[in-house]
């Protein structure tokens, strides 16, 4: 009894146009994307796709030569650039041997098969391994997200093609099964029945899993300059904000240390008064990356506004905090000279610093640095100021 009974061409022509439409989709979304190379390689591989699969709309014996050659180089080709489009996305760098390998396979199964049936048992099977190098990739790519929006999604990704993979092994062993038995008579087994409908499915969920995780990654992408400050890329308050709390938890969690310091540029209004603001401007720029390059991955750094900044050490003390603000006040005057202003003095900055006491929060605690801070001021500027300082020095 057959439930479903669907041709092959008409079953081409659905997968064909499906894959088409979801590929214009994709490269549609690219218009909302600043990174726009992983999307645009799996647009052109789910293209590919498409073209390879139309190539069994026909089956005009003239034809064939030149359909096998298309259906071979597209199927090939268009792995190559869905996997390329997940290295882009996923910030990983190609590995061009993995490539070479799958647009090859095809091709070799094509030159050494001297039977130009449509579905030709060996060169099937060449096609098919090709696949499986394309598959095997992936899901190792898809173990490492490069950030964590994008990790539920590579779960269910894994999943689905894990799955797939079974029908896969067992549809391609089969055929290799029929191979080996040397039966050259070839059994429209491919594209039709349960394995068409199945890889039919895959590939559009597959296709609409790459449009979702477009999606997640726009979607993370404004929620991140929400929280980044424009001129410097750290943070601005809201993100400070945001990463505080969390450290917060953590802090609570493990019982641990985080350090918080404060730092404001010394009579940054005579830089702008003088220069203009696009001066003021790089000088805001040149501190933020002053900060960046003295502090460690998971510290927390932000603009709070104006040419006030602040540190978040995380796990970090009182004595470390005092160590990287001073390595900043000193590298901030060294590297304000190569912005050439004709300033009399060197540009510098006052600091204060204050480590997070237990049950107080990161924002109690920059209230705290900011009070250091504006000691470190009267106190002369260009220094940095503990609040711990503060505190026996008033007795307290
Ligand atoms: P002090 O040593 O006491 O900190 O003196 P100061 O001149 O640095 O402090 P004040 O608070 O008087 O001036 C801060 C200046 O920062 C005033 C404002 O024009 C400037 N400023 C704030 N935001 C920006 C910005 O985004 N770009 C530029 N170029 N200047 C800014
Ligand atoms: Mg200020
Ligand atoms: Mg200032």
């Amino acid at each position: 009894m057959h439930l479903v009974s669907i041709d092959i061409p008409t079953l081409a022509l659905c997968r064909g146009l499906l894959l088409m439409l979801l590929s214009a989709l994709l490269w549609f979304s690219m218009r909302y994307d600043r990174d726009v190379s992983g999307p645009g390689f799996w647009a052109l591989g789910f293209a590919l796709n498409g073209l390879a699969i139309l190539t069994f709309l026909f089956d005009q014996p003239y034809l064939v030569p030149i359909l096998n050659l298309t259906n071979h180089l597209a199927t090939g080709l268009a792995c190559c650039a869905l996997l390329f489009g997940f290295w882009r996305f996923n910030l990983q760098p190609p590995q061009w041997g993995v490539l070479g390998v799958i647009a090859i396979l095809p091709l070799i199964g094509l030159l050494i098969s001297n039977d130009l049936g449509r579905n030709a048992l060996l060169r099937v099977l060449f096609t098919a391994s090709a696949q499986l190098v394309f598959y095997l990739a992936l899901l190792q790519l898809l173990l490492k997200p490069f950030r964590a929006e994008i990790g539920q999604l590579f779960g269910w990704l894994r999943v689905l093609i894990t799955l797939f993979l079974v029908f896969f092994a067992w549809q391609y062993g089969q055929i290799g099964a029929r191979y080996l038995e040397l039966q050259v008579d070839t059994p429209n087994v491919l594209y039709s029945g349960i394995f068409g409908i199945v890889s039919l499915m895959f590939t559009l969920t597959f296709a609409i899993a790459c449009i979702a995780l477009q999606l997640v990654r726009i979607s993370a992408g404004f929620a991140d300059s929400a929280m980044t400050d424009w001129l410097t890329g750290l943070l601005n308050r809201r993100g400070l904000s945001m990463l505080a709390e969390q450290d917060d938890a953590r802090r609570h969690r493990d019982d641990s240390t985080s350090a918080v310091i404060c730092f404001d540029i010394d009579h940054f209004k005579l830089v702008n008064d003088r220069f203009g603001h696009p001066a003021g401007d790089q000088v805001l720029k040149m501190l933020g990356s002053v900060i960046r390059s003295n502090i460690r991955g998971h510290d927390i750094a932000a603009r709070q506004g104006g040419e006030e900044f602040s540190v978040v050490l995380v796990g970090g003390d009182e004595s470390q905090a005092i160590q990287v603000a001073e390595r900043i006040r000193q590298d901030f005057s060294t590297r304000s000279l190569s912005l050439g202003l004709a300033l009399e003095e060197k540009l510098t900055v006052s600091a204060g610093v204050v480590q997070v006491v237990r049950d107080r929060t990161i924002l109690q605690a920059l209230d705290a640095a900011d009070i250091a801070l504006y000691a470190a001021k009267r106190a002369g500027r260009n220094r940095v100021v503990a609040a711990s300082s503060l505190a026996s020095a008033s007795g307290r």
